[in-house]
């Protein structure tokens, strides 16, 4: 049975479930935006975004709306009848798949006035190495206006996918990377990004090899809205650690990085996104780790938003899973922060963004 197959009869019986009483399926409502949302996956196929509004009932008031900028190739030399639905199944590369955008819009298009105000779509099919990466996000605001409230998630490091990408790899240090966020600030466009802040599995005491390249980045774009994704951690690139004697005299760990970067007013346009069950993982491994990440959380409650980084769920339950994860962390929020990081923060972005996109399109679209 293909995935897709399966995926549709779980949904099926799913929605057969909505019949049961009330109390059976009884939950709150309005407990979060989505900021970090994967309609489709890396073959481009996922959920229609009518079940997707299904799945987010009452309990998710507005998401983001993006595929993936990547296909996978199925290659018949490397896997032969077998068909990869994800980067690690497969040796053969990904490419920039752009029809993911007028796809997304024209999904959008498709859902009534009400529906289109619950979702932000996302533009992503673009590759950040190529300078005329910025031309495409031009032509899609062109020929969708009234559609995108952003650019994103797109990578540059991304363990396992950026060495699979085919042609040039993407870089930091790349000028067709700062076209694209001169762009996204020119048009207001909030930008989601996705950029490990370290290789896989490094050593303890190691200052982490993105981290200088990224500052310096966002250092380049202080009138640009980003998103930094998963605090720029991954599956095995995980939070930067530090020995007792070390953090004595230098290089903090991951969440004193994070805490030195939202305290820095060079910083003031970076928010970060708590998205991935992965990095949700990391947040919850002990009762240490849990008070580090409230702790910065509360102090900071404006820049970070929550986010599912989903990929096509089947139904609530893989949908909801990464916020129920996240639980011992709600409990101990101020009811200030908690508020913040699961929904105002997600509003003021994106509302902003919205605003400032329609504006770009009177201004420069006929
Ligand atoms: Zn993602």
């Amino acid at each position: 049975m293909s995935l897709h197959v399966r995926a549709s009869i779980a949904f099926v019986m799913w929605a057969l479930a909505l019949t049961l009483p009330l109390t059976a399926q009884q939950s709150a409502a309005d407990e979060f935006n989505d900021s970090h949302f994967h309609l489709t996956n890396y073959v481009q196929e996922g959920i229609d975004v009518h079940q997707f509004l299904q799945i987010m009932g009452r309990r998710v008031s507005r998401s983001t709306l993006f595929g993936i900028p990547l296909q996978q190739q199925w290659s018949y030399a490397n896997s032969g009848e077998f068909a990869p639905t994800y980067y690690l199944q497969s040796d053969a590369p990904l490419y920039y798949y752009s029809f993911t955008d007028a796809y997304i819009a024209s999904l959008y298009r498709g859902l009534s006035k009400e529906e289109q105000a619950r979702f932000d779509p996302m533009i992503t099919g673009f590759n950040p190495a190529d300078m005329y990466a910025v031309d495409h996000i031009k032509r899609v605001l062109r020929t969708f206006p009234g559609v995108f409230t952003g650019i994103g998630e797109f990578s540059i490091h991304k363990e396992f996918v950026s060495s699979k990408v085919s042609g040039e790899t993407a870089s930091l240090t790349n000028p067709a990377l700062d076209r694209v966020l001169d762009f996204a600030a020119e048009a207001g466009l909030v930008v989601i990004l996705h950029s490990d802040i370290d290789m896989p599995f490094a050593k303890v005491d190691a200052e982490p090899v993105y981290l200088s390249q990224m500052k310096a980045l966002l250092r380049r774009h202080p009138k640009t809205t980003i998103i930094w994704a998963h605090m720029g951690l991954g599956r095995v690139v995980h939070p930067v650690q530090t020995s007792a004697a070390v953090a004595a005299e230098r290089s903090p760990a991951q969440v004193g990085i994070v805490e030195a970067m939202v305290s820095d007013p060079a910083f003031a346009h970076v928010s970060f996104d708590i998205s991935w069950d992965e990095v949700a993982k990391y947040a919850v491994a002990s009762p240490e780790s849990i008070a580090r990440v409230v702790t910065v959380l509360n102090r900071y409650p404006d820049r970070f938003l929550f986010g599912t980084d989903t990929v096509a769920p089947a139904g609530p339950e893989p949908y909801y899973a990464v916020f129920n994860m996240w639980a011992p962390v709600w409990k101990q929020l101020t009811p200030e922060a908690s508020l913040k990081v699961r929904k105002t923060n997600y509003e003021r972005l994106f509302d902003e963004g919205r605003r400032r996109v329609r504006a770009w399109e009177r201004a420069n679209v006929r």
